[in-house]
């Protein structure tokens, strides 16, 4: 069949993976009656991974790649390619070959009965500590409960997106990226399909808990206003009880007169709400800075070489 189909892989220091993730790749697509573009985003690796992939690119005319100007991080990487992609429909995975290509046919043949979005869901999750797992498990059911969108759980960015859904995600301009929602914002037909996640194939994580913790912040803040509405119900709550308590205060003090006591009581309650104010600020201040990023409105990634069949854009390298 004539129609193309990208597959779109962010990469950042991949060189131990890249030679073993094209060659199962190729096993996948050449059996597949479709043209492929295997379409590679080089996130300012400091390794080797670009001459790789401009070798591969030597041997395999279907190859392209994107060569970002520095390392901006995965969810832009992602954005990036999905600009620079050919396809009529793309399949997002990820370089360390924990997203099996094997599944490829499948999402093709779903696409086909007219699906926008079909995407894999783990059965299990090798080679991730029991923290890990524990912690992705609350995250998404904690999302899910705070936002309106529907997140799919047990998912990554491992997918296959239609044309229309392409450029759906194409017109989010957001600085701050939590592209799973996305995903699930934009609607349309979506299908699941299962598959076991494989450990890292070599190389480590680019994940720690730190990263971890702050695209959760970023996935809460970028769906949900529910904190900042928490904040303001704590407040109306203690400020209630607190009224209780001074006209409480008033009435022993008018009944029975009070001799100055209870510095400890006074110096606790002084700290607790410090702390209180403090946490609300500190959520007030997520969001505003969030307001701040996005009102600067800059470009969110520049290129340094393209080397592709998108239509319209010049090939360049430097
Ligand atoms: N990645 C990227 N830029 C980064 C970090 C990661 O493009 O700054 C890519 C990485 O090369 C891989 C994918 O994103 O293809 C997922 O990264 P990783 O395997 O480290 O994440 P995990 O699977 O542990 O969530
Ligand atoms: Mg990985």
């Amino acid at each position: 069949m004539d129609k193309l189909i990208s597959i779109l892989i962010p990469v950042y220091n991949e060189e131990d993976t890249l030679p073993m993730l094209y060659n199962r790749i190729i096993k996948i697509t050449n059996n597949i009656d479709y043209k492929f573009e295997i379409f590679f985003v080089n996130d300012g690796s400091k390794d080797n991974s670009l001459n790789i992939i401009k070798e591969l690119r030597k041997t395999d005319a279907d190859i392209s790649y994107l060569n970002l100007s520095r390392n901006y991080g995965k969810e832009i990487a992602l954005a990036a390619g999905i600009d620079f992609i050919a396809g009529e429909a793309v399949i997002i995975m990820d370089a360390d070959l924990q997203d099996p290509p094997e599944l490829i046919p499948e999402m093709i043949k779903y696409w086909e009965e007219g699906f926008d979005d079909v995407y894999a869901r783990r059965k299990s999750r090798k080679g991730e500590s029991w923290l890990k797992k524990k912690t992705s498990y609350y995250f998404y059911r904690i999302l899910k409960k705070l936002s309106k969108v529907d997140i799919q759980e047990d998912t990554g960015d491992f997918r296959l997106l239609s044309k229309r859904a392409i450029e759906a995600i194409k017109k989010i301009k957001e600085q701050h990226r939590y592209t799973k929602g996305f995903f699930s914002w934009i609607g349309f037909n979506k299908k699941e399909v299962l598959f076991e996640r494989e450990a890292r194939f070599a190389g480590k994580s680019k994940w720690n808990y730190l990263k971890l913790l702050e695209l959760a912040i970023e996935g809460i803040t970028s769906f949900s206003a529910v904190p900042l509405r928490v904040s303001t119900v704590i407040g109306f709550i203690t400020a209630l009880v607190a009224f209780i308590y001074m006209i409480f205060i008033i009435i022993k003090k008018i009944m029975f007169g009070d001799p100055v006591a209870g510095y400890a009581s006074l110096v606790s309650v002084v700290l607790f709400f410090n702390g209180i104010q403090m946490i609300s600020l500190g959520i007030q201040g997520e969001y505003l800075g969030r307001v701040f990023n996005e009102s600067k409105n800059r470009p969110l990634y520049f290129i340094e070489d393209f080397n592709g069949q998108k239509d319209g854009f010049e090939v360049f390298e430097n």
